[in-house]
């Protein structure tokens, strides 16, 4: 009776469409690094057959999609040897460049390549400055196998909508000379700010249906419902404690039910009590700390039985979202934390 996760492919189709709603102007690049955001690539086929491109952060991420799709793919990391170059243009994928040190690699490219440039505007991570995007502009012009596509960057702040550094880094955008097509929105920016959207938008978590703002949404359709079965059920009288540490005690009479999933399987270890479980579609609450195998929960006065599944999120009880915040983290970590031992497959 393993842990299971069901991809909903009429959501992923929905959250597509809706993508394409919000920026009707620009193409989609479907973000399908770390596994689709842990939903599986064999099980996200609306968006690799709707986005205009994919894109990974890995060349061995690369090397797997391309068995799933003939899509362009944008390589976000880029390369770092002669050799990777040369693997990546077998794959035949874009290339990004976003540090000054894979220019003379770029350059020295013997054969067609088409390569976005990172530009940091701000975020710190990855990307060149504008000065040196300018240096790499005119270095590549002496390269006639090297076409410049767009020129990108990455928001800090996009799901803070009035952070200042959103308008900051536009701003320094805005100011460089680009012949080149510009992307620089990700879900945040795609459904809060189309002054952001240009020619290429870069959805990742909402095409899961998942909000990059920290409330559930209602534009969005979630693709992943993860579900576990009811392994055993006892009562409790009020005084009695349950699991590791006994941090849940019982304040009057109540139904536990025993769930076949755990921390080994991506529900996070520092779930609070209280967190909402979907057994049978009633709410209940998580009560006690969660095991490697195992949590405990709360169900009341509610008939449970052995087998009944429990779903952990994904139904309107349990939205990812809000499992987030009872876990102090965000929803991009719950679903892309799924773990191998979680049973994965397509659903309606
Ligand atoms: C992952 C990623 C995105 C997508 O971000 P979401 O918040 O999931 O929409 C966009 N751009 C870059 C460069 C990324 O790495």
């Amino acid at each position: 009776m393993q842990a299971k996760a069901f991809i909903s492919q009429s959501a992923l189709q929905h959250n597509i469409a809706q993508a394409k709603n919000f920026a009707p102007q620009s193409k989609i690049v479907a973000m399908v690094k770390a596994n689709a955001y842990g939903h599986h690539i064999e099980h996200i086929e609306p968006l690799l057959t709707q986005a205009d491109l994919l894109a990974v952060s890995e060349l061995f991420e690369v090397k797997r999609l391309r068995q799933f799709s003939d899509k362009p793919i944008l390589l976000l990391s880029g390369v770092y040897s002669a050799k990777e170059l040369d693997q990546a243009q077998q794959l035949d994928c874009i290339v990004v460049l976003h540090a000054i040190e894979q220019l003379p690699i770029i350059a020295n490219s013997r054969q067609k390549l088409t390569i976005w440039i990172k530009v940091d505007t701000g975020m710190h991570r990855l990307g060149l400055t504008p000065k040196q995007y300018q240096q790499a502009v005119e270095t590549l012009a002496q390269s006639p196998h090297i076409n410049i596509q767009v020129v990108m960057s990455h928001f800090a702040c996009a799901d803070e909508t009035d952070h200042p550094m959103n308008a900051q880094q536009l701003e320094v955008f805005n100011q460089l000379e680009i012949h080149a097509k510009k992307s620089m929105a990700n879900s945040a920016m795609l459904m809060s700010n189309p002054g952001t959207h240009f020619d290429y938008v870069r959805p990742g978590i909402m095409l899961y249906g998942v909000s990059p703002f920290a409330m559930p949404d209602a534009q969005l359709k979630a693709a992943m419902q993860l579900q576990a079965p009811v392994l055993a059920v006892r009562q409790l009288e009020a005084g009695e404690a349950v699991g590791y540490g006994a941090t849940f005690v019982a304040d009057k009479p109540t139904t536990l039910a025993t769930i076949g999933i755990g921390y080994g399987d991506g529900y996070p270890r520092h779930m609070k009590n209280g967190a909402p479980v979907s057994i049978a579609g009633k709410l209940c609450q998580l009560a006690g700390r969660v095991s490697m195998d195992l949590i405990t929960v709360d169900v009341g006065n509610a008939s449970v039985n052995i087998g009944d599944q429990a779903t952990l999120w994904g139904d309107n009880n349990t939205p990812v979202e809000l499992l987030a915040q009872y876990a102090d983290t965000t929803a991009y970590e719950l679903i892309t934390g799924v773990s191998a031992r979680v049973n994965f497959s397509s659903a309606p």
